[in-house]
């Protein structure tokens, strides 16, 4: 675990977060990718990069953080 301050989300808790709605796949690098649930794109156009604490959908153009993705699905 982290020692630094508390100035977000821990990066993996993106994938903890995301993973609730999307199945993650292994993509390129450290990233995942999994199908939006923002846009319900057929074709897995959801990128997360846990090194990063991110995500991004090439399809849509959702992004953000851990909790952006909450806050958007949450609506
Ligand atoms: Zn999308």
């Amino acid at each position: 675990m982290s020692v630094t301050a508390a100035t977000g989300p821990e990066p993996r808790d993106i994938v903890a977060v995301v993973g609730q709605h999307v199945t993650l796949m292994p993509h390129t690098g450290d990233r995942l990718r999994g199908v939006c649930p923002f846009c319900g794109s057929a074709v897995p156009a959801f990128i997360v990069r846990p090194a990063h604490g991110t995500f991004h959908c090439l399809r849509c153009g959702q992004g953000g953080n851990a909790t952006h993705f909450a806050a958007a699905i949450d609506r």
